[in-house]
């Protein structure tokens, strides 16, 4: 095998992947190229790499995944290999066979093997036959609602409506009985269409509360394959991953070795080429199911990272250059354990609902044993036009149990201000009994009722600011930058009031500063005596009660966001108070931002209270726009197809109790 030499890489891909490929490439002496859309033309990845070329507007199929832009980027700045990342092109074997064509490296695994692997049915297949355990189901050409309606008959409920060309958890329905199938195959269908341009169907038995396991593999030119153990990724909402590992806290060493010598022999009879992944699901008995492989690197890739002390970019670099596998398998070993959390601008307590806006404040501390990789910090703008997670935190410990605590109180000290998020909730989860015993299945999160915003007694609920909040935002108005409220000299000392708001509480605040000793600050009925350290947003210092603590503070539109020992909080006055964004009965508007995919309400329809009335896409996901009250649809006010702001106006119902007037 002829080595292929090059020299400067472009990243096809953006945000924390494209930001992560860039650091080893330029540690190992490589040049780099960042591709950009508009929406992120001040991006940190845009930033991160020696050269960056603007490839097209926000949307990912005029930039990000408009192969011949890319090409020509290639071609543009002397490219000689391209990194395609996760998601987007990575495992497009269009895209793999047009970069050979061009004479570019592509750093992955033979055009072929993204194909069959890319198909979850032809990668079954092979796997099969290399004597790997698959889910019982149907998974053929006969793609006739007639067929799959008697297949599925056949293989019992419950079970899965997968698309084939499936990914990153799209495109899946679970079907408890016959007739939920029929809707369930038209949204699968439509989701696999938008997301992957084919909408072929497979079915297969749902696995109940099972686990979900991967193995790292890794085969190069020269005949060489070896695994790096595997990954837990149990821990889901809705199909997606929000906390890996690495070991695995449920496999024995004999269920470890048959595991990865299936994917193994997987990875010899695909021929594969460069790093992949293999994933399984496992049952209560570990029993393993072959799911699928991942011709690609994992989102979730540094935990092995930590674990096994291998630079997988690296490796992926060597591979694509034609140099054989660093090591060998009996020299790869795990040495204690790591998490990583997946950071994403979702807000837990409103349904984990995709958020847009800037971000205020954010810069992670890494260190030893902990890892931050993210493709946001302070002043980044996240556009709806792509991924919700904007970072990863990556802990290791000696054990689990350390691995985890480092990774909760790493997250504890990274807040990520501006925009809500998913951070307190991961810290709770970290925390969390279910978490700490392993027993969180991939079904789990979605099973647990209590994490439903509202119910205050779950460690999951939204925390809501305490006195000393309230104290110490009022604190920072009066010492600050802030502009709000006014100062009066009482006549022994002087008094500052003000008005703030922190979600649905307003308070009345009072605060006195005295001719000496602290300041206090009068909240509602309670006191509270605070003084000030130090005063130098971000960073916060600040003595209550005789303990001094630290606070992380930024400003930014016309919000005080303050973030303390892992909760973070929002205060503002009144007036710039967010308007309620909850639409009244008459007037519905966009929950997110997003492409407005399907208008299934029209004008006079009658409708009932929870009704979907349209579909927008955003952030990779289906949102419902849903009917408030019962009433009838006054108008309609955008069509399918088109891009709609968060708060847009998109429907006005005649409700029930609005004047009998509808003609
Ligand atoms: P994707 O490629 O979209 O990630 P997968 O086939 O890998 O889709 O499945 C995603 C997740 O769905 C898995 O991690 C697992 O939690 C769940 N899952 C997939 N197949 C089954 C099954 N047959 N039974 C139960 N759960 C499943």
């Amino acid at each position: 095998m002829t080595a292929r030499r090059f020299r400067k890489l472009l990243i096809a891909n953006r945000g924390e992947i494209a930001c992560r490929v860039v650091r080893t490439a330029r540690a190992m002496g490589y040049r780099t190229v960042a591709l950009f859309s508009d929406a992120d033309a001040d991006a940190l990845h845009t930033r991160a790499a020696d050269e960056a070329v603007r490839i097209g507007p926000p949307p990912p199929r005029e930039s990000y995944l408009d192969i011949d832009r890319i090409l020509d980027a290639a071609t543009k700045t002397g490219a000689d290999a391209i990194h395609p990342g996760y998601g987007f092109l990575a495992e497009n074997a269009d895209f793999a066979e047009a970069c050979e064509a061009a004479g570019l490296v592509f750093v992955g695994p033979p055009t072929h093997v993204i194909r069959s692997m890319g198909d979850k049915a032809a990668a079954k297949t092979i796997a099969e036959a290399a004597g790997l355990p698959c889910v019982p189901g149907y998974r053929g050409e006969d793609q006739a609602d007639g067929r799959l309606t008697a297949e599925a008959a056949a293989i019992g409920f419950p079970l899965l409506v997968k698309a084939v060309a499936g990914g990153g958890g799209r495109g899946i329905r679970a079907v408890h009985a016959a007739a939920e199938l029929p809707d369930a195959l038209q949204a699968a269908r439509r989701e696999a269409k938008a997301a992957f341009g084919d909408d072929r169907l497979m079915l297969e038995k749902l696995i109940e509360h099972p686990r979900h396991l991967e193995v790292q593999i890794f085969g190069d030119d020269h005949g060489n394959v070896v695994h790096l153990f595997e990954r837990d990724c149990s821990t889901q909402r809705r199909r997606q991953k929000i906390v890996e590992e690495a070991p695995s806290p449920v496999l024995t060493p004999t269920h470890r070795e048959r595991l990865t010598g299936y994917a193994v022999a997987l990875a010899k009879a695909a021929g594969y080429r460069n790093a992949g992944t293999v994933e399984f699901i496992t049952d209560a008995e570990l029993n393993f199911y072959f799911l699928e492989m991942n011709a690609r690197l994992q989102v979730e890739h540094p935990v092995t990272e930590m674990v096994t002390g291998v630079d997988l970019v690296d490796w992926q670099l060597r591979i694509a250059a034609g140099e054989p596998l660093p090591l060998r398998q009996r020299d790869i070993a795990i040495r204690g354990h790591a998490i990583e959390a997946r950071l994403c601008v979702e807000d837990p307590y409103d349904g984990f609902r995709p958020q847009t806006g800037i971000v205020a404040h954010f810069a992670p501390q890494e260190g030893g044993s902990i890892r931050f990789d993210t493709g946001v910090e302070t002043g980044s703008e996240v556009s709806p036009w792509y991924d919700s997670m904007v970072a990863k935190a990556i802990a290791k410990g000696r054990d689990r149990t350390e691995a985890a605590r480092r990774l909760a109180t790493a997250l504890e000290d990274a807040p990520l201000l501006g925009l809500p998020n998913n951070r307190e909730f991961l810290i709770a989860l970290l925390r969390s009994e279910a978490f700490e015993r392993a027993e969180i299945a991939t079904t789990t999160l979605d099973d647990w009722a209590h994490l439903a915003a509202g119910d205050e007694a779950s460690p999951f609920a939204q925390a809501r600011p305490a006195p000393l909040h309230w104290a110490l935002a009022a604190a920072l108005h009066a010492e600050g930058s802030g502009g709000a409220g006014e100062w009066f000299w009482s006549g022994s000392a002087f008094d500052f009031s003000l008005t703030l708001t922190c979600g649905v509480e307003t308070k009345r605040l009072t605060y006195t500063r005295p001719r000496s000793g602290p300041m206090a600050v009068a909240v509602g009925g309670d006191r509270v005596d605070i003084a000030l350290i130090e005063n130098a947003p971000p960073r916060i210092v600040f003595e209550a009660d005789g303990v001094r603590r630290r606070a992380t503070a930024a400003w930014g539109d016309a919000k005080l966001y303050l973030a303390i020992a892992g909760a973070a909080f929002a205060f503002a006055e009144p007036d710039h108070a967010r308007a309620d964004d909850v639409a009244e009965a008459g007037r519905i508007a966009a929950p997110v931002a997003g492409l407005l995919v399907k208008v299934l309400a029209q004008p006079g329809q009658a409708v009932a209270a929870g009704e979907t009335l349209a579909l927008i896409e955003a952030m990779k996901m289906e949102t419902r726009v849903t009917a408030l009250a019962p009433g009838r649809i006054a108008a309609v006010h955008a069509g399918a197809g088109s891009q709609v702001a968060s708060g847009a106006l998109l429907f006005e119902i005649e409700t029930k109790d609005a004047p009998a007037d509808v003609r």
